[in-house]
């Protein structure tokens, strides 16, 4: 019994997908054994009909593309490191990709021009910040937040989670309970963060 197969046909890991004399096999997403070939991940096929070449993508190989070098993102802090923070981001360019997310590391020296001190005196857990990509590794990215338009857009009092008041170029102060916290923050902090709450 012969399947054919089409553009975009979803298949799952290890599905027969033809044999050797049909389809050139992609060695990143299909495995070959006597002749026949087999899907090594789940994900839409992808066939090139004139080299005859099949492989198989997936949503986030896609979405992967979709971020670039230069690209601006808004993203969360997930977590402080010593030396780096890391975030999850989800609209790129302005676009925001639901149901996708990506993932970017900051390093303490791309945090600001001017010396940063403490990892925790720019960023706290659950800030959104706007940053620029700057490298692309394997699965995240390295981001950066020098510069006027770049840094933390949205932060909620650590202690009581109300949303920050701008005291300062780099201050901020809790109206709830007077609690007072440093960021490296974006020049327009807070004029946009209304448009993040859904
Ligand atoms: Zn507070």
């Amino acid at each position: 019994m012969k399947k054919l197969l089409k553009n975009k046909d979803i298949v799952l890991t290890g599905e027969y997908l033809g044999v050797v004399e049909e389809y050139l096999p992609d060695k990143d997403s299909t495995y070959v054994k006597e002749g026949a070939i087999y899907a090594t991940k789940s994900g839409l096929i992808s066939l090139d009909m004139d080299k005859r070449k099949i492989n198989i993508e997936t949503h986030q190989d896609k979405d992967r593309k979709i971020v670039k070098i230069g690209d601006i993102i808004l993203g969360s802090i997930l977590f402080v490191r010593k030396y780096s923070v890391g975030l999850n981001f989800y609209t790129i360019n302005r676009k925001v990709h639901f149901n996708s997310y990506f993932f970017g590391n900051i390093h303490v020296s791309q945090i600001s021009n001017k010396y940063v001190e403490q990892i925790t005196d720019a960023f706290q857990v659950t800030d959104i910040i706007r940053a620029k990509v700057i490298e692309e590794k394997e699965n995240e990215y390295d981001l950066t937040t020098t510069g006027k338009n770049l840094g933390v857009i949205h932060a909620d009092c650590s202690v009581c989670g109300t949303p920050l008041d701008k005291m300062g170029y780099s201050r901020l102060q809790c109206s709830m309970c007077g609690n007072k916290e440093n960021r490296k923050l974006a020049g327009d902090y807070r004029d946009i963060s209304y448009h993040l709450r859904f």
